[in-house]
């Protein structure tokens, strides 16, 4: 029994999965059959996004495969990781950026790409429909139709606001370069606004107070950046001012960071407390006026405070043509557009759903773990042993490797606790572990909504389309998952590589595979190599390290331009 504890059982699961995974994606084709007919016409694969899924997969794709379209109202990627840093001027929005023409350029084959938004799914007629901001001037509305065989829709998410009044007129959201760069803007305008003579040191206090309602990793960021572009910067050019400056986080949970380990937060909490940086844990905000913004903590009055800036960054939700499309095919009473674990949507059969607009189903998967644990009962006695469980728990990680990340994130209560919590003799009950099942599958959240996630996925669907008309031929192969039948290729896993927290004064905090947690300065170099090496072209890696060199050198642009 001993070695189903965690300790144990981890170093095994590690040596599992890499024997799974190096397996990768299985295509059951040996050869491809010779066609001396003429070529059949390509597939129509049509994606939806140039952000991290929707370019991992162009990145990926085999357009010799393919009549590849892509439709973005952006004609770039953006590396999304380094707006933070947009904001007060660390480095150049163009930086960050790389036309996706650029991206596409050496494929085989070539990609299409069309500049404009997508505000209606059909996935009957499969067809979606569009609109054009740079082609209203054609035919009066800029709309258009495009017809699909396969769809992916990595379109992303839009913030989310909760409803809250007055947080869409009143606050500045960070998801674009464009709203970086507004930030920008403000941050220097409240600035020259606190210069003027007519103000009296009160009201030069509001106008330099800077909120940011929510404490992850892009709140807390930004409060980093802005505190050493107001210490190393600011103070230099506004003087008077550097003294009536104050920066306050506003998060609704009990510490900030939550989704990194409490070493982090700790760090974290106390740093902000030394660089005098507010954080208000336990409030909600409720309101906000132009110039207020109104919380209410736990079983307390709500509060107001002025503020000259507030950058709310609390969270996403799903776009509109997303929740339409989603009460379309009976989705509606979902948070988030969900997807089966080869990342497809379940109620089209040739729609897929990348990054941070979907969501991978987990309901199955625990039914699916019920019925494996039923199986190992041989003797039918409707109870297991420890060394039953033992026997099969393996197969499921096989099976499911994306279990991996349940079991690993601290949010999750440990399966392992509680099937061992279900029977303190270690004899459970298939009952016991449907309750326990039941239990952890309540407590299951989705992947996070990260790059790392969004890149994985695009590239996981690019290898399977790949291989898909090869699969289609020779669908033969050993059998995969149970009940469900047979499947082509693996279920998409996610491999999780770390994550980062720059907190500000050269120092970062970082959380790595096999629980490794280190911040400090030293953390922050591995930020800036990690960061350098995952640029998406020479270009922009050059571009960003000299923008970090000339801050070094020259300190922050402050113009606001
Ligand atoms: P996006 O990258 O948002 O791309 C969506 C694409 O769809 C865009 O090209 C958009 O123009 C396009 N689109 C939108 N609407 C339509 C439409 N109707 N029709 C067609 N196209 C449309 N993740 C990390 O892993 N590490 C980090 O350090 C990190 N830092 C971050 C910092 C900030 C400030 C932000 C905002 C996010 C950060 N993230 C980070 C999260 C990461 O950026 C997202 O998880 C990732 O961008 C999701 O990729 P995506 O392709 O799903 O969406």
């Amino acid at each position: 029994s001993r070695a189903f504890r965690r300790e144990s059982f981890f170093p095994r699961l590690v040596l599992v999965l890499s024997a799974a995974s190096s397996g990768g994606l299985v295509a059951y084709a040996d050869s491809k059959q010779e066609n001396a007919a003429e070529p059949p016409e390509k597939k129509k694969l049509v994606v939806l996004g140039t952000g991290w899924a929707g370019t991992s997969l162009l990145k990926n794709i085999d357009t010799s495969l393919y009549d590849v379209k892509v439709i973005s109202p952006r004609n770039y990627f953006a590396f999304t990781p380094l707006l933070p840093s947009v904001t007060c001027g660390t480095v150049e929005a163009r930086s960050i950026v790389e036309p996706i023409r650029k991206i596409v350029k050496r494929k085989t084959d070539p990609v299409k790409f069309l500049e404009a938004e997508c505000f209606k799914i059909d996935s009957v007629g499969k067809k979606i429909h569009c609109r054009s901001d740079v082609g209203t001037s054609l035919n009066g509305t800029g709309e258009f139709e495009v017809d699909y065989d396969y769809l992916v829709i990595a379109v992303g998410a839009t913030v989310n606001t909760f409803n809250t009044p007055g947080v869409a007129e009143n606050c500045h959201f960070l998801k674009e370069i464009e709203d970086a760069l507004r930030i920008r803007r403000s941050v220097i305008e409240c600035f020259e606004r606190a210069s003027l003579p007519c103000l009296d040191e009160e009201e030069k206090r509001k106008h330099l107070h800077f909120v940011i309602v929510g404490g992850g990793p892009t709140g807390v960021e930004f409060a980093a950046e802005l505190h050493d572009f107001v210490t190393e910067d600011i103070a230099e050019l506004y003087p008077h001012l550097s003294e009536l400056v104050s920066i306050s986080v506003i998060q609704s949970a009990e510490h900030i960071l939550t989704m990194f380990d409490k070493r982090i937060t700790t760090f974290a909490e106390e740093k902000f407390l030394r660089d005098g940086i507010e954080v208000r844990t336990g409030y909600r905000v409720v309101k906000v006026s132009d110039k207020d913004v109104t919380m209410k903590g736990h079983s307390m009055d709500e509060v107001s405070v002025p503020y000259g800036m507030i950058v709310w960054s609390t969270g996403i939700a799903s776009r509109p043509v997303i929740r339409d499309f989603m009460n379309e095919i009976g989705q509606g009473k979902r948070r988030v557009l969900e997807t089966n674990e080869w990342l497809r949507v379940p109620q089209c059969d040739t729609v897929y759903s990348i990054g941070d607009c979907a969501t991978i189903s987990q309901r199955k998967i625990m039914e699916d773990l019920v019925e494996i644990f039923k199986m190992a009962d041989k003797d039918n006695s409707g109870t297991l042993t420890l060394d039953e469980i033992q026997d099969v728990i393996e197969d499921i990680y096989v099976r499911y490797p994306q279990l991996e990340l349940y079991m690993k994130s601290k949010h999750m209560i440990d399966i392992h606790d509680l099937i061992k919590d279900a029977k303190d003799d270690f004899e459970l009950s298939i009952e016991d572990l449907k309750n326990a099942l039941a239990e952890v599958d309540s407590q299951v959240k989705s992947l996070p909504a990260t790059a790392q996630v969004a890149a994985q996925q695009g590239e996981y669907l690019a290898q399977c389309l790949n291989k898909m008309e090869e699969c289609h031929e020779h669908p033969e192969g050993p059998l995969r998952i149970t009940k469900s039948g047979r499947h082509f290729f693996r279920p998409f896993r996610y491999k999780h590589f770390g994550q980062f927290a720059p907190l500000g004064g050269e120092q970062a905090a970082a959380e790595l595979p096999g629980d490794w947690v280190s911040f400090g300065h030293s953390t922050q170099w591995l930020w800036y190599s990690v960061y350098a090496s995952k640029q998406v072209s020479w270009r922009t890696r050059y571009l960003v390290l000299s923008d970090w060199t000339r801050r070094f050198i020259f300190g922050r642009d402050s113009s606001g331009i």
